[in-house]
C-alpha cells in the first residue's frame, strides 16, 4: 500500500514535467495504458524463451509491431534463435538511439515454483514467472515505447532502433549480440544504447535509490596448472603438484589486488555516502581519501564483498581438479580462477603480476580466452546520462540517482567496445524481494506496481533524447 502512495506522488510530478515537455510527451494517459502494458508484459513472460526458443518472442514482437505499421527485420544465425530489429526514422540531425533487451531466459526447476513459471500469474501484487525481472520488463517497456512513438507520430531528431536479441544468458554459438555486432552492425549502430544493467531500490514504500549502469567488469579467467613428479602415495615428494597448487591458490585467494576507482565508482561511493547511516558514510568517504582507504577496504572486504569487488580487479578461485586415486601422486593439478577485471585493466600485465605473487616456477598461469571484449566505462557527461538522471529524479522523487558498475558481465560490453555509450536500467524492487525472488533465482517475480513507472521511465528518456524539440 505504501508503494502505491509513492506512485501517486510520482504520477503527480509527471504532470508538472509535462508542462515544459515537448508535445509528444504531453497528455500520455498512463492509467489508460496500464492494461496494454500488462498485456504485452504478461504475454512475453508466458513465452518459454529458454535458450533455443527465442524466435517465439520474435514472432510475437513482429506481429505487434507490424500490426501498427512499424516494419521489422529478423536476423538469425540459428532460425530458432532469431534477433529482431525495428527502426523509427528521425530527421538525421543526431545519431541513433538503440533500445535493446534480450528475449531469452534461464531455465527453471518447475518443482521449486509455487505457480506455473510461464504462467505470468498475478498474485499478491506480483507477476510471477521466469523472465519477470530478467529481462522481460525491459523488452515490454521498449515495445510499448515504440508503439507510442509511432501512434503519436512523434517527430524524431534521431532514429530509435529497437533490438530484441537472443542468447544473452547462454550464447556459446554466438547467435545474439556477437552475431549482430559482427554481421549486422549497421542495423544497430547508435550513439547511445539503453538496456538491462541498472535498477532501483524500494525502501519504506518509496524508491530511494536509482542505479544507472555505466560500466562493467570483464571476465578474464585463467587456469593455474601445477606440475610435479608422479609417484606412489606412500612416498612423500616435495614436488607434489597438489602442494604447489594449494599454495598458489592460497596466495592468490588472499592477495589484495590494487584498488582503483574510476569516474563511475567514485561518483557511486560519493552518492552512497550521502544517503547512508553515519557509520557507513564514514566507510564510503574513507575510500575516497587515501588516509582512510585501507580501513574502509578492510571493512568492505569483510562485510560488503560486492562493494569490495567494485574497487579492484578480483581473483576468485572457483574450481580445482587433480588426482586419479588415493594412492597416486598426480603429475598435474589445476585450478580455475574467476578473474573480473576493471575497465581499462592491462590484463597481460595483471597475469604477470599474478605469476610474481605465486613465485613458483612449478605453477603456470594459463589464460582462458575471453568471451566478451574489454569495454570502457560509458561517460557521465553525455546528453543521454543527464536525461536518464533527470527523468529518474522526476519519476522517483527524492531518490538518489547514481551511476553504477556491475561486477558481472552483460551484452553492453560488445556495444561499449564498438564505441556506443551504453546505459543500464531496471525496474524497482525492495532489497528483500531482490534477494528472495531474484533474476535467475529459483522463483522470480516483479511487483506489478514497479512495472508502470519503469515503462514511463523508458518512454520519458527516449522522448527526451530522441524527440525533436
Ligand atoms: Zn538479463
Amino acid at each position: 500500500m505504501k508503494l502505491f502512495l509513492a506512485l501517486a506522488v510520482a504520477a503527480a510530478s509527471i504532470v508538472s514535467l509535462g508542462a515544459q515537455a515537448p508535445a509528444a510527451t504531453k497528455a500520455v494517459d498512463w492509467e489508460q495504458l496500464r492494461p496494454e502494458i500488462l498485456r504485452h508484459y504478461r504475454a512475453l513472460v508466458q513465452l518459454d524463451t529458454t535458450a533455443g526458443h527465442e524466435t517465439l518472442a520474435v514472432d510475437y514482437l513482429k506481429k505487434v509491431l507490424e500490426r501498427e505499421g512499424i516494419p521489422t527485420s529478423t536476423f538469425a544465425l540459428d532460425p530458432a534463435r532469431a534477433n529482431l530489429v525495428a527502426r523509427l526514422r528521425g530527421n538525421g540531425s543526431k545519431r541513433p538511439l538503440l533500445i535493446l533487451a534480450h528475449t531469452d531466459v534461464v531455465g527453471v526447476q518447475r518443482e521449486k515454483w509455487p505457480v506455473d513459471p510461464f504462467g505470468a500469474v498475478e498474485k499478491d501484487g506480483y507477476i510471477w514467472g521466469r523472465g519477470s525481472k530478467d529481462d522481460k520488463p525491459v523488452l515490454a517497456a521498449n515495445l510499448v515505447t515504440m508503439l507510442m512513438l509511432k501512434r503519436r507520430g512523434v517527430p524524431l531528431d534521431r532514429d530509435v532502433i529497437f533490438l530484441a536479441e537472443s542468447g544473452e544468458e547462454a550464447d556459446t554459438a554466438g547467435v545474439g549480440i556477437n552475431f549482430m555486432v559482427r554481421e549486422h552492425f549497421p542495423e544497430i549502430d547508435a550513439e547511445f544504447a539503453m538496456t538491462e544493467g541498472g535498477g532501483a531500490t524500494i525502501d519504506g514504500g518509496r524508491v530511494t535509490e536509482v542505479n544507472i549502469g555505466t560500466a562493467e567488469k570483464l571476465p578474464a579467467r585463467a587456469r593455474l596448472v601445477a606440475t610435479g613428479t608422479a609417484g606412489h602415495g606412500s612416498v612423500p615428494r616435495l614436488d607434489n603438484a597438489l602442494i604447489h597448487l594449494g599454495a598458489a591458490v592460497d596466495k592468490l585467494g588472499r592477495w589484495e589486488t590494487p584498488m582503483r576507482l574510476n569516474d563511475t565508482t567514485r561518483a557511486y561511493f560519493e552518492k552512497l555516502a550521502a544517503i547512508s547511516s553515519p557509520e557507513r558514510a564514514a566507510i564510503y568517504k574513507g575510500l575516497l581519501d587515501s588516509s582512510g582507504a585501507a580501513a574502509a577496504q578492510k571493512y568492505l572486504r569483510e562485510h560488503v564483498p560486492s562493494h569490495y569487488s567494485m574497487l579492484r580487479t578480483s581473483v576468485v578461485p572457483t574450481m580445482m581438479k587433480a588426482g586419479v586415486g588415493a594412492n597416486v601422486i598426480p603429475s598435474e593439478a589445476e585450478a580455475t580462477l574467476d578473474i573480473r577485471a576493471l575497465p581499462g585493466e592491462d590484463i597481460e600485465t595483471f597475469y604477470a603480476e599474478m605469476a610474481r605473487v605465486i613465485a613458483d616456477p612449478a605453477v603456470k598461469v594459463v589464460p582462458i580466452p575471453p568471451v566478451r571484449p574489454p569495454s570502457p566505462a560509458s561517460r557521465l557527461d553525455t546528453e543521454m546520462y543527464r536525461a536518464m538522471e533527470r527523468v529518474a529524479k522526476t519519476i522517483y522523487p527524492g531518490a538518489a540517482v547514481m551511476p553504477s558498475m556491475s561486477t558481472g558481465a552483460s551484452d553492453q560490453a560488445q556495444l561499449r567496445a564498438k564505441g556506443i555509450q551504453s546505459y543500464g536500467i531496471g525496474p524497482a524492487s525492495t532489497e528483500e524481494d531482490a534477494l528472495n525472488y531474484p533474476a535467475h533465482g529459483d522463483v522470480e517475480r516483479l511487483a506489478e506496481a514497479s512495472l508502470y513507472p519503469f515503462v514511463r521511465y523508458v518512454w520519458e528518456v527516449v522522448t527526451e533524447v530522441a524527440a525533436h524539440k
